[in-house]
């Protein structure tokens, strides 16, 4: 790593983020925009760039970038029209691709990240809509490229960052906090291994206190957050040790081999190519009324940073759980469901983020596949709630019975299982006597100031009543008798 340059370079970061939105259709045309079909047969005429045939405006695609623009804070551009982008690649069947030039959807904006370092807003350059390419796939045939253009015509909205970032861990962060985003508003997959979401990033070093930024490479493709960070990592390494050596860095574009753990150069990179932009003529260009934007933003969910102060604030839970809780839409769909219900709420968070997760993460399944009733679900947390049952004992024995069952009564099934901590009073009273005569070693030490004993006792009390103990009345009697003048 780049320890040894720590402290002469700063390393400027802007990511170049395609987020390929989930219409039903293309950005110009009825082809179905679904993924992993059998190769070309999304394909019409228009797709195709026939001569003579026309594109015609996605409505949705529309929507969806207002929607992240909206989320963003960005400026949502009212007067918009098409670029063509000219360049020739055989996955580009028409020879242009339709893009944004000067007016991107959305100018400038934020997106919140929070690192070791702490939260902060990384700016945006811009948003703009595009049309994807097709596929060349190289690994079919040993000498033969073959090309699959269902992708091709599919919107896109790439998401440029100002170079506003300076570790691999804050380009991580960020890159997540976008998938989040776009999952949370329904407008992508965020599914990186599809190519649903693709990243290239930029990265330049300089050293430290000069304004000036230095030259940049891009990596490009980069298919997975932790291949973005140890790119990022390799970049600045290489870097760093490229400028103390004194060499001149020249622009190029790289790619990444995890394999290898190497990037490499694929091209020199000019500034600025030459792709002849114009105003698309098949395309007029188009206006928003405010009432539009209005709309979408009335049709926006809470967001998860909102959702995260409201549940620290208004629901006393920690950051920890409230970022758990919305890492993900349809838990925290399931966790709002049931919050609104109960005041049990960290209990609550505690069986969903604990052991109903690793359940689903093990089989493998989503979160809407949990079938747990919302009475079974009060029952099970008034038990724990009322010390009629441990957390743990819950989990292990409860649990399992209630993810195959919605008919079970969890207090019948605690029941039946001989579970309940129901003994009296009395009983802990003479169990906690037991404890303390079997121990006199240990009582002694705990009144000298041991106090972290009190573990010892409580567990003993608990084997000893097979259970039936509450460990908090236990505790509270042995504290009582231990603490009592002697
Ligand atoms: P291109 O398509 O040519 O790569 P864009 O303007 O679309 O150009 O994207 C450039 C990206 O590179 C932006 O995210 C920007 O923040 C970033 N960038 C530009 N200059 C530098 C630099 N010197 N160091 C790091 N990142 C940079
Ligand atoms: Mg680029």
């Amino acid at each position: 790593m780049s320890d040894q340059h720590e402290g002469h370079y700063e390393a400027v970061i802007g990511l170049e983020v395609h987020v390929q939105l989930n219409t039903l259709t293309k950005l110009f045309a009825g082809d179905s925009a679904a993924f992993g079909s059998a190769p070309n047969t999304h394909v019409s005429a228009i797709t195709l760039g026939h001569p003579g045939t026309l594109p015609r405006m996605n409505k949705e695609a529309i929507v969806h970038a207002i929607k992240m623009g909206l989320v963003c804070q960005s400026e949502i551009a009212r007067y918009n029209y098409f670029a063509r982008k000219n360049y020739f690649y055989p996955d580009l069947p028409k020879g242009y691709q339709i893009s944004q030039h000067t007016t991107p959807i959305c100018a400038g904006g934020i997106v919140r990240i929070s690192t070791s370092s702490g939260v902060r807003d990384i700016k945006l350059t811009r948003i703009h809509l595009e049309e994807d390419a097709g596929k060349s796939m190289h690994d079919q045939s040993p000498e033969l490229t073959y090309l699959d253009y269902n992708r091709a015509g599919v919107p896109l909205i790439e998401i440029v960052s100002e170079p506003d970032m300076h570790t691999a861990e804050e380009a991580a962060a960020y890159l997540t906090k976008i998938r989040q985003l776009v999952r949370w508003i329904g407008i992508c997959d965020g599914n990186m291994e599809e190519g649903s979401l693709r990243c290239d990033a930029n990265i330049s070093v300089r050293p430290v206190g000069e304004k000036k930024l230095g030259t940049r490479v891009e990596v490009k493709n980069l298919n997975s957050i932790k291949h973005l960070r140890h790119a990022v990592e390799l970049e600045i390494a290489r870097l760093s040790a490229l400028s103390d050596k004194g060499e001149r860095i020249v622009q190029e574009t790289r790619s990444y081999d995890a394999e290898r753990e190497v990037t490499f150069s694929i091209r020199t990179k000019e500034d600025a190519e030459d792709y002849r932009y114009f105003p698309e003529p098949d395309l007029a260009p188009f206006q928003f009324s405010e009432e539009f934007i209005q709309q979408i933003k009335n049709q926006l969910p809470e967001l998860p940073d909102a959702k995260q102060s409201r549940y620290t604030e208004a629901y006393s839970l920690s950051e920890y759980d409230a970022i758990q809780l919305t890492e993900d839409y349809e838990l925290n769909e399931l966790f709002e469901g049931l919050a609104a219900g109960t005041a049990h709420r960290k209990s609550l968070v505690n069986f969903l983020i604990g052991p109903i997760r690793s359940y689903l993460n093990s089989q493998n399944k989503p979160w809407s596949s949990l079938k747990i009733s919302k009475s079974q679900w009060y029952g099970l947390l008034d038990l724990v709630a009322g010390g009629q049952i441990s957390f743990s004992v819950a989990a292990q024995k409860l649990l399992p019975e209630l993810l195959s069952n919605t008919e079970i009564d969890p207090v019948q099934l605690a029941t039946s299982l001989n579970l309940l901590q129901d003994a009296g009073e009395t009983e802990i009273e003479q169990w906690v006597n037991e404890v303390i005569m079997a121990m006199p070693d240990k009582v002694e030490a705990y009144r000298k100031g041991k106090k972290g004993l009190i573990g010892l006792f409580v567990g003993e009390v608990k084997r000893i009543s097979k259970g039936k103990a509450d460990p908090k009345r236990s505790t509270e009697l042995l504290n009582k008798v231990l603490n009592e003048k002697q």
